[in-house]
């Protein structure tokens, strides 16, 4: 093992990691990278299926960040936004994002990951409620399988065992609804229509049971990302949007992974007939270059807010970095690279290769499933594809196939046994038929493991 990897062995703390198996797997020390590829510390090189973290969407190597960065580290390496202070990235990116957005009289308010801007997002709910005098209308709807991040608040909005096992949350007043995955929860004989509404009845159950007066906001991903990637059904939407409306809760649309391109549209919000009061992005706004991330909010949210910081005598929230102008600046770039290289036209034109490749794949006997939509998607392996069974999660399919992946140099992730594909948006049409192909020879070499073992 490389002295990077014993020293990693013996000091890093790894998030999302077998704490116990690391040290016998150690780690992949991974050095450079260039365009859809990174390179570990032997020179071997892996196309990044995920972008890293669904966040590197311009590749690597992309000098203009770089340069970006550099010049803004030389003019005004740190300065804040606090007690009227501004600079000009951040006003600059506000400005950028606010005529993007499918949000009227827009207002950014930056902060530097996913989890905080969602978590900030729930406390200005909160916020907002207390200002107009109804401090019962608390309460906030996410779904299973759901992720919005990782902090006390938003581990307990996120819908997934592990991030919620043993560390004492979900607080209260966080309730969960049914996750539009019609091909695992549909029902016999029920289309998709049919599951689309039976699970808009069942939030509006559930805002009816908990009472409409103490409800007061709903959690969304347009596309699902670590719960699965997955993709609602075509009226989903548009049937939650109607029951939030009607009893006055807020929709918060979370496109940490599905802004800036990602489903093929600017925003997920775009490509679902979304019309959120609240949006937070991170990930593909700085391209994963620094980080940085933003809740924007409607004018009708800000109002209220803005007034009630106005009888506290301050609006007593920010976190020292948000809209750091290193960051602020680099997203600048990063937004102006997607609008420049017509990155929306480029996900258009690939996006579908890499869904007639996955939808190809569900021929294999291994994928239940194969869904996606513009350059995000799955492939569901199963133990029997007409009953849909799952494999024995002990069997760890999913994590097998993704490492026989990496062997075959592609980096791939696995939710259970789900595996994911998020690359680059640069990435080219020859590049996905090549991760495709290094995907499928995994997929047969763990078939012939596991028809050996007796698993299939
Ligand atoms: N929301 C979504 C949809 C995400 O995918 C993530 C991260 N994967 C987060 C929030 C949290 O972002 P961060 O890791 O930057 O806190």
């Amino acid at each position: 093992m490389s002295r990077t990897a014993d020293s990693d062995l013996a000091h890093l703390f790894h998030p999302y990691t077998n704490l116990v198996k690391h040290p016998e797997t150690g780690p992949l020390v991974i050095t450079r990278g260039q365009g859809v590829r990174v390179y570990d510390e032997a020179g071997k090189d892996y196309i990044e299926g995920l972008a890293g973290l669904w966040c590197t969407a311009l590749g690597w190597g992309e000098e203009r960040l770089v340069e970006a960065a550099a010049r803004q580290m030389r003019e005004l390496p740190f300065y804040h936004l606090f007690s009227s202070r501004t600079h000009p990235p951040a006003v600059q990116l506000a400005e950028m994002l606010a005529a993007q957005v499918p949000i009227d009289d827009a207002r950014v308010l930056f902060a530097c990951s996913g989890s905080e801007s969602n978590d900030t997002a729930i406390k200005l709910i909160w916020y907002r409620n207390n200002a107009l005098g109804r401090p019962d209308k608390k309460k906030i709807i996410a779904r299973e399988r759901a992720y919005h991040g990782v902090t006390v608040a938003t581990a307990s909005l996120t819908g997934l065992v592990n991030n919620q096992r043993s560390f004492d949350v979900p607080i209260d007043r966080i309730f969960h609804t049914g996750c539009p995955h019609y091909w695992r929860y549909g029902e016999k004989g029920e289309s998709e229509e049919q599951f689309a509404t039976r699970r808009a009845e069942e939030l509006e159950k559930l805002i009816l049971a908990e009472g409409p007066d103490t409800v007061a906001a709903f959690f969304a991903e347009p596309v699902m990302g670590a719960g699965g990637v997955i993709v609602p059904p075509a009226t989903y939407f548009a049937k939650i949007q109607a029951v939030l409306k009607k009893y006055d809760v807020l929709l918060v649309a979370d496109e940490v992974i599905t802004g800036f391109g990602r489903t093929g549209n600017m925003f997920g919000c775009d490509t679902f007939g979304i019309r959120p009061d609240m949006m937070t992005v991170a990930k593909g706004l700085s391209s994963g270059y620094l980080p940085i991330s933003a809740l924007i909010v409607s004018g009708e949210v800000f109002g209220p807010i803005a007034e009630e910081a106005g009888r506290i005598g301050v609006f007593g929230h920010g976190f020292t970095y948000g809209g750091h102008p290193v960051s602020a600046a680099v997203a600048v770039e990063t937004l102006k690279i997607y609008a420049e290289r017509d990155i929306l036209g480029h996900v258009a034109k690939v996006g579908p290769v890499l869904q007639r490749g996955l939808a190809a794949l569900q021929q294999h006997p291994l994928v239940g499933e194969a869904r996606g939509v513009g350059l995000i998607g799955a492939v569901e392996l199963v133990a029997d594809k007409d009953s849909r069974t799952a494999f024995d999660p002990k069997l760890a399919v999913g994590p097998r196939v993704v490492a026989k992946a990496q062997a075959h140099g592609v980096i791939l992730r696995a939710m259970g046994d789900a595996v994911a594909f998020a690359p680059p948006l640069i990435i080219s049409e020859a590049e996905i038929l090549d991760m495709l192909g290094r995907f499928r020879r995994a997929l047969d070499e763990a078939h012939g493991e596991l028809v050996g073992a007796g698993a299939v």
